[in-house]
């Protein structure tokens, strides 16, 4: 692979509900209703993972770390994360933005946008206006808006190493 850029797209969802912590990008944002799943149903970290995979035709998260694993249950997706980074480096990229969307209902996700951005800029050794972080709701509907779910996107852009930041 030789492209000065390459684009990846991620997306998760995962039903809310299960007696434990709530996580996204790594941070707790709740106490209780935690995300249903065999890891820590971090949507967050998972669609950004398949965004980093997806953007050098890597596969996506499961084909790396198999939820059929019991390696991997209840696993903090930062560790993921922590593997999947290498990968990006060792092909000679670096991450020049990502642009994250996630979508729920409780908690409301306004007051902690900022600690969020600024977990994730440390966990990928970038600086903060590399990343962009909107927190949404579903406005009332689909299992989003019903409070069921937890929802997110993730867009990525890979530079060379060698190419400079574009910001
Ligand atoms: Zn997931």
């Amino acid at each position: 692979m030789q492209e000065h850029y390459r684009i990846g797209l991620g997306e998760d969802i995962h039903r809310l509900g299960a007696p434990r912590p709530l996580w996204l990008a790594g941070m707790e944002v709740s106490p209780s209703g935690g995300a249903i799943a065999h890891s820590d149903g971090d949507v967050v970290l998972h669609a950004l993972i398949d965004a980093l995979l997806g953007a050098l035709a890597l596969g996506d998260i499961g084909d790396h770390f198999p939820p059929s694993d019991p390696a991997y249950r209840d696993m903090a997706s930062t560790l993921f994360l922590e593997k999947v980074l290498p990968m990006i480096h060792q092909r000679g990229y670096r991450i020049n933005n990502c642009d994250i969307t996630i979508r729920l209902e409780r908690p409301k996700l306004y007051p902690f946008k900022q600690a969020l951005r600024e977990h994730l800029a440390k966990l990928l050794h970038v600086d903060i206006e590399q990343i962009s972080l909107k927190a949404k709701t579903s406005e009332g509907l689909d299992a989003v808006g019903e409070g069921e779910a937890v929802f997110c996107q993730v867009a990525v852009l890979l530079a060379r190493q060698s190419v400079p930041l574009s910001l």
